[in-house]
């Protein structure tokens, strides 16, 4: 039986002393036990092969010295409570290492080897970030020459309306290639920021960065949020793209003269977020559709806002990845609610 990793399998199942004996010798995952004084009391097969020392050799040996000069792998055993940072190996490998605290005050180490997996990442990085760089150029280039023109002398009626069209449609175009590359970082699974952070404050700056567009349209924005708010896990400026795609859609889907409200709240175990609007809304038939790639719906209203029908793909990818869900109740004619949900931090 070929085993993938002990972290997983000793999640799944509590292991007596036989199977986990099984798992430690059998694992790809290497595992290093130290006891109290930090002194390596189990070194399995696969953390021989990974560090390249043998079992003899480390075993009764203090771990900060054996390995003095990997500095991740001595703070692995060193520090206190759960630790996880990368650890670089022999041969140019690079593994994550996984540190917990034992009950009788030793400590487990457990090492990963990522390398395959890290230098899959950076490819996939380099092409998206070509992708981004070669779509965005040329657009940015096509809205600059358009403003050139203008400077150029006096524009016929006509003239300066095909190059205010040009400009808006650089911008749009800029828009959906921007919310492309977003969209094939997400779904190529690419690495997002892993932390807690508060929604609240991201709510707060999109409402900040969309206030001019608000104003523009005669929309005011309430906004209303549970105080103390669960902390989230995860990453904000994902998570404030998906606020940003929601609150934008509220605002220009509205008719002038209305109000978006904004809503945030949690218990013990999620946190919740809605943004309702007394907009356009949408029909029964559609509901389905709009979080779907590319869909934007056929309603006359809704063809007259620029848009590519990718921010709600996009929306949902992101909170998938944190765990969450997302979803809509509307009616036709009287607005809609956006409601997503993140599982929230335990206290
Ligand atoms: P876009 O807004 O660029 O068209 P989205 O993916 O953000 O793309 O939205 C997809 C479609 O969902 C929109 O075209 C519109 O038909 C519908 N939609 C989204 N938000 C709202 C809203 N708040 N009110 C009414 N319709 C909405």
């Amino acid at each position: 039986m070929q085993l993938n990793t002990l972290s997983e399998l000793s999640m799944t199942a509590a292991v007596d002393a036989q199977t986990y004996r099984y798992l430690f010798e059998r694992t790809a995952d290497g595992v290093i036990v130290v006891d109290a004084d930090g002194a390596i009391e189990q070194v399995n097969p696969a953390a021989v092969a990974l560090l390249g020392i043998t079992s003899e050799q480390a075993r009764g040996q203090k771990a900060a010295s054996l390995f003095r000069n990997n500095l991740a792998l001595v703070n692995l055993f060193k520090r206190t409570g759960d630790q996880v940072m990368d650890v670089h190996l022999p041969r140019r490998r690079l593994a994550l290492g996984i540190a917990s605290e034992l009950v009788n005050g030793g400590r487990l180490v457990m090492l990963q080897d990522v390398t395959e997996q890290r230098k899959l990442d950076s490819r996939r990085e380099e092409l998206i970030t070509r992708m981004a760089h070669d779509l965005r150029n040329p657009l940015m280039a096509m809205g600059g020459f358009a403003e050139l023109v203008e400077t150029m002398g006096d524009l016929t009626v006509q003239q300066q309306h095909f190059i205010t069209r040009i400009r808006q449609t650089a911008t749009k175009m800029y828009d959906v290639a921007a919310s492309l590359v977003d969209l094939a970082w997400i779904e190529a699974g690419l690495p997002m920021q892993h932390r807690p952070f508060r929604l609240e404050e991201q709510i707060r700056r999109t409402i900040v960065d969309l206030e001019k567009l608000a104003h523009e349209r005669r929309i005011a924005i309430a906004f209303s949020v549970q105080d103390p708010m669960p902390p989230v896990m995860g990453d904000p400026d994902r998570m404030y793209m998906v606020i940003y795609q929601l609150l934008q859609n509220a605002i220009l889907y509205s008719e002038p003269d209305s109000t978006v409200a904004i809503h945030a709240w949690g218990d013990g175990y999620d946190m919740y977020c809605t943004v309702a609007d007394q907009g356009i809304g949408i029909s029964d038939n559609e509901l389905h559709l709009i979080f779907d790639r590319l869909y934007r719906s056929g309603d006359t209203r809704v063809q007259a806002v620029p848009g590519g029908g990718l921010g709600l793909t996009l929306a949902k990818k992101i909170v998938l990845r944190h765990g969450g869900d997302i979803w809509v109740a509307s009616n036709l004619g009287d607005g809609s609610t956006f409601t997503f949900v993140l599982p929230a931090i335990r206290a």
